[in-house]
């Protein structure tokens, strides 16, 4: 099997994902909506560990 994947921005804040366009938004807490498209987000960090 290949190495697990990592995140590179697990780092710092939280990632989250657009489910409306797939935009991507890192931040310290939900931001509610795209800034792009102002969709919903959903946390993306909540799978991993
Ligand atoms: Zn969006």
């Amino acid at each position: 099997m290949p190495t697990a994947n990592i995140d590179p921005y697990e780092s710092s804040g939280s990632l989250f994902e657009c489910v409306e366009c797939g935009g991507r938004v890192e931040a310290e807490s939900n931001p509610g909506k795209c800034d792009g498209c102002g969709g919903e987000v959903r946390n993306l960090s909540v799978h991993q560990e």
